[in-house]
């Protein structure tokens, strides 16, 4: 026995959440949520400011309108 542990792979993101680990979601200088207009420091996949809560509101709400209207025959 060695004493170590062995090395874990890092947990995955449940799907349908952002991996905000990633620097990118990170900003040096608030800036106002694009959602609810709150200073954040985190910024969305397009690089625009956004809470972590509002950015993954806004993504379920873009899934499910999109199913819907793939539902729907309009895609
Ligand atoms: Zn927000």
């Amino acid at each position: 026995m060695t004493g170590r542990r062995p090395r874990r792979a890092p947990p995955a993101p449940p799907t349908g959440v952002l991996d905000w680990s990633d620097r990118r979601h990170w900003a040096r200088t608030q800036a106002p949520c694009r959602y609810c207009r709150a200073a954040t420091f985190l910024r969305d996949d397009d690089g625009l400011p956004a809470d972590k809560v509002c950015a993954e509101t806004a993504l379920a709400q873009r899934a499910a309108r999109t199913a819907a209207a793939y539902q729907n025959g309009q895609l």
